[in-house]
């Protein structure tokens, strides 16, 4: 079974349980979500660059009782451009950065996509694996992966939570994973929308593919 990596931790290592938590996570893009994105990925710490504001709004929806997961496909990873280590420390100049704007700028699980499309895994976007092992490891379940989310579902409740991204494979990720999808415009990030997401929240109509 396919599985995605994690940040700094091995996959099966459990998450921190958080008292209240409704169950609704809010899957966060990285690239054009909460950094700038680059046609040749973003290889380097130095070439990473925050978008504006994206830790406040990290931290609107943490209070807004979201807990933060980021997935993001790094098919580099497998293609030898970076190894595992890069990818790491720019991963962590993002949570970094993101609690430097602000402090309640917490990310719960950050997993990755090493896959190359033509490994066809289901853990790469517009897979739905990244969302369905991040939904386990912070619900306590066992992982699986599975291109048909209707095996799982059954399983949680996934309550208020959406996938947001700047392109085709984030929606269709939200689609398969069975949550809402909400495009980024990957030139402003996630601050674009936030007003969106905490006003409009019960608004099931935000699905766009
Ligand atoms: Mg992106």
């Amino acid at each position: 079974m396919d599985l995605p990596g994690r940040h700094r931790a091995e996959i099966n290592d459990p998450v921190e349980s958080l008292d209240g938590w409704d169950g609704s996570i809010a899957y966060l893009d990285r690239d054009g979500v909460l950094n700038i994105g680059r046609e040749d990925y973003v290889k380097n710490v130095d070439e990473l660059v925050l978008l504006e504001g994206a830790g406040d709004a990290v931290a609107a929806l943490r209070k807004a009782g979201y807990r933060i997961v980021v997935v993001t496909n790094q098919s580099p990873v497998n293609r030898g451009m970076f190894s595992h280590d890069d990818l790491a420390d720019i991963n962590q100049a993002v949570i970094d950065g993101l609690l430097q704007e602000n402090s309640d700028a917490h990310i719960d699980l950050v997993l990755y996509s090493p896959y190359a499309p033509w490994d066809n895994s289901p853990v790469r976007k517009p897979g739905p694996g990244m969302l369905q092992v991040a939904r386990q490891l912070l619900s306590g379940m066992p992982l699986e992966v599975t291109r048909n989310s209707d095996l799982l579902t059954e399983r949680f409740d996934e309550g208020r939570s959406f996938m947001a991204g700047d392109r085709d494979a984030d929606m269709g990720a939200a689609y398969q994973h069975g949550v809402r999808g909400f495009r980024v415009n990957a030139n402003v990030g996630i601050t674009g929308i936030i007003d969106r997401l905490l006003d409009d929240e019960d608004d099931g109509d935000a699905l766009e593919i």
